[in-house]
């Protein structure tokens, strides 16, 4: 064999709720140390396949129908949710669940329930959510709830880090933030994986992710049907006109020229 275990190992899932199919013999590997994008639109199944690996599932309604899953080379496939946890797997799902009637300490301290290791790694893990975040010291003992949508974002991050994953499960961190938050959110998880956690993040901001990620799979309905290299897959045609909202230069070239000798069409534009 030789060379390091994939952190996380996706091969030919298929998962659904009920008679719905939302994934489709899905195939993808974060490699040890990386970070990993899943591009998608709306229902492509990208919520479902991050909560396939967390085995919560279930919780949604769905399941696992075949195929497996692996992190460090070990099976996670019927594992409880706690269980993956505890294999150094933790996700934010979509949507900055926070607990809104509890501070901000006490969502942090429920982040690190049921993790391994006595009080110093615990003292150690809120440190380095504090230096992540530090607004989320000077807000400690304020009600989760009265944080702006940024700060909730970063909530929900930090309280999966008190866990100290080795891979976090990112559900479209940037969903619904202004740009100079989603730059914020950006930043960390870059300074998250430079501090050795691997990512897979799952986003509709595909500028943000593919700035982020080394490699990228793209989901449609359920199945990949483009992967590779970040930077190839930001260059591609097809990329750059679905998720990057690039129109196709030659096209748009083809069609000013099309106006510009048109009698109609030109005037219709004079007129404009
Ligand atoms: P979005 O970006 O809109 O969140 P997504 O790519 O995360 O979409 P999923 O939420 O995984 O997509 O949905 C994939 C498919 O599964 C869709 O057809 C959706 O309607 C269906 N689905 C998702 N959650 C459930 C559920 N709890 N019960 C039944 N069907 C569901």
């Amino acid at each position: 064999m030789g060379g390091t275990a994939p952190a996380l190992q996706v091969t030919d899932l298929t998962a659904g709720y009920g008679p719905v199919r939302a994934l489709r013999k899905v195939s993808l590997t974060v490699p040890a140390g990386a970070v990993v994008t899943v591009l998608g639109g709306n229902g492509a199944g990208k919520s479902t396949l991050l909560r396939a690996v967390s085995r919560t599932l279930r919780f949604h309604g769905g399941a696992v129908v075949a195929g497996t899953v692996s992190r460090d080379g070990r099976p996670l496939d019927g594992l409880p949710p706690d269980r993956v946890v505890a294999a150094g797997v933790s996700q934010v799902p979509e949507g900055r669940q926070v607990f809104a009637r509890m501070t901000v300490e006490d969502n942090l301290r429920a982040g690190a329930l049921g993790r391994r290791g006595g009080r110093a790694s615990k003292a150690a893990a809120l440190r380095r959510v504090h230096e992540l975040f530090p607004v989320l010291a000077d807000r400690a003992r304020q009600q989760a709830g009265l944080l702006s949508g940024g700060e909730q974002q970063m909530l929900a991050v930090g309280r999966a880090l008190m866990a100290a994953p080795g891979l976090l499960l990112l559900d479209e961190p940037s969903l619904g933030l202004a740009p100079l938050m989603a730059a914020r959110i950006a930043d960390a998880i870059r300074e998250i994986n430079s501090q050795g956690t691997a990512v897979l993040l799952v986003e509709q901001n595909a500028a943000l992710a593919l700035r982020l990620a080394s490699r990228a799979y793209v989901l449609e309905v359920g199945e990949v049907t483009l992967s590779g290299p970040a930077d190839e897959l930001a260059a591609s045609d097809e990329v750059r006109r679905r998720y990057l909202g690039v129109v196709d230069e030659d096209a748009a070239a083809d069609a000013a020229r099309a106006r510009a000798t048109h009698p109609v069409l030109s005037r219709w534009e004079e007129t404009r």
